[in-house]
């Protein structure tokens, strides 16, 4: 495989198309907003210098990496010549399907259509394409170029030969592929996403405050971030979607989603991405605060 096309250009389809390309593959990325494409653009470029100056790069394999790079608005054109598309765009399944129907009739017939979505079932988003064995979960963590883990998700049809090949990749990225089955949350969400929402319910009760809640995870348990930290930096839009997947796939109420949670994202406070969530990022310094609503009057 050679020409790869990554569908979304947000926090994780940004890092993906800059480890495939800084991996010697062509990349395709692709947007409904050209705003979003402009900003991948720099933040890869941003993200490649950091990586020039603590000498893991060299600056023209910086450069080789960003001429692998092209953009477009146009899914059609987009994927017209891929081997693989990894699709990355918003966590919404009505959208994905939409998005899959649209890659099915528009890349060639061998194409691999793989998804990075947390928590959708791979075999419904499958069901929608004319090629169920060649679809499956490639979910990588978030941020991309540092993180090694590569979540494969095979669907109830995803076949032997395709999983093989999507575990070569995965290492010719230099990550650890890990084969994993079919159910909401697969394994990484199922047991980080009810941590998080248990860590807003101790803050909605009053338990304790944002700094205490992750100081207890980060001294107490090791963990690098805490989870309130960690729900801002992945995007609480993107956990509350998480959460109902696992909520309405398992029928389950351990999985409802806290309505401190549900409140935030309606208010838009998304976290990092909105500047705001349960702490307050400073646009310039990147300094971070408790946010007004949370620090102590
Ligand atoms: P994001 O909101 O940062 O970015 C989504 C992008 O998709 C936006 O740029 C948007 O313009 C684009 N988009 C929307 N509709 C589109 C369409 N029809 N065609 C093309 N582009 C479209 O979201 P994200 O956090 O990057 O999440 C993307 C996917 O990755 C989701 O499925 C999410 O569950 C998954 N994921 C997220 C994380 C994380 O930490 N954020 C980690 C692993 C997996």
């Amino acid at each position: 495989m050679k020409n790869i096309s990554v569908i979304g250009a947000g926090t994780m389809g940004n890092g993906i198309a800059h480890v495939f390309a800084q991996h010697g593959y062509t990349v395709q990325l692709i947007d409904v907003n050209a705003a979003s494409l402009e900003k991948a653009i720099a933040t890869i470029t941003k993200n490649l210098d950091r990586q020039v100056s603590k000498n893991l790069l060299t600056e023209e394999e910086k450069n080789a990496t960003l001429s692998r790079l092209t953009t477009t608005t146009d899914l059609a054109s987009g994927v017209a010549n891929a081997e693989l598309v990894v699709e990355a765009a918003t966590e919404n399944v009505d959208l994905k399907l939409k998005i899959f129907k649209d890659m099915d009739a528009n890349a060639p017939a061998h194409c691999i259509l793989a998804t990075n979505t947390s928590s959708i079932s791979i075999t419904k988003i499958a069901a929608v394409t004319s090629r169920p064995d060649k679809v499956i979960g490639m979910h990588f963590m978030n941020p991309v170029p540092v993180m090694k883990l590569v979540e494969v998700i095979r669907g109830y049809n995803t076949t032997d030969e395709v999983t093989k090949m999507i575990f070569d990749l995965s290492v010719s990225l230099q990550k650890v592929p890990v084969e994993v089955n079919d159910y909401p949350g697969f394994v990484a969400n199922r047991i980080l996403m009810p941590m998080i929402n248990e860590a807003i319910y101790t803050l909605y009760e009053g338990v304790a405050g944002v700094e205490e809640i992750d100081t207890v995870m980060k001294l107490g348990m090791g963990h690098p971030m805490g989870p309130l930290r960690l729900a801002d930096f992945i995007g609480l839009d993107v956990c509350l979607a998480i959460l109902r997947v696992m909520h309405d796939g398992f029928g389950n109420p351990k999985y409802a989603p806290c309505p401190l949670l549900v409140n935030m994202v309606a208010a838009g406070k998304m976290g990092d991405k909105s500047g705001e969530g349960f702490y307050k990022v400073n646009k310039e310094t990147k300094e971070l605060t408790v946010s007004a609503s949370f620090s102590k009057k």
